[in-house]
């Protein structure tokens, strides 16, 4: 778990006022680097704060997105996805369990060019799809079953 105080560090360092439910919030993501959506969020927190509405938690995410504090995904087609994991790195998707992992890129030109020609770079993103440790056995055996049944 994080501290309060880490938290409220992380949110003053991008320029966040720090309220108690932007503390929420923010100590969520930071706990759960699971690439949470907008309802996991608010599913997770709505017992411990129940004045907390979801419009809060999708307008505090978008907030702590813009300011830098947090990353905001669009590798899920169905969901945005929320990552306090600011530090340089890729997402993989598993299109079979739907998981979003981090990726280690090393030094990675693409994830940290800050121009293009005449285009100024505000946003890198780079995402895999394929599928998981877990979930690629279970896929190359039902493969494998519809090829016999062909
Ligand atoms: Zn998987
Ligand atoms: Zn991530």
């Amino acid at each position: 778990m994080e501290t309060q105080s880490e938290v409220i560090k992380r949110l003053e360092r991008f320029g966040v006022k720090p309220s108690l439910q932007r503390i929420a919030i923010m100590g969520y993501l930071m706990d759960n680097l699971v690439h949470p959506t907008v309802d996991t969020v608010f599913n997770g927190l709505s017992s411990s704060i129940p004045t907390l509405s979801k419009t809060t938690v999708y307008n505090t995410l978008k907030l702590l997105a813009r300011q830098g504090a947090a990353l905001e995904l669009s590798i899920d087609d169905k969901n945005v996805r929320y990552d306090a994991n600011i530090f340089l790195h890729a997402h993989f998707r598993c299109k079979h369990c739907g998981s979003v992992y981090d990726v280690p890129v090393g030094s990675c030109e693409a994830l940290t060019v800050t121009s293009i020609g005449d285009f100024m770079v505000a946003e890198r993103h780079l995402y895999y799809k394929g599928y998981c440790g877990k979930c690629k056995a279970e896929v190359a055996a039902r493969a494998a079953t519809a090829a016999a049944d062909a």
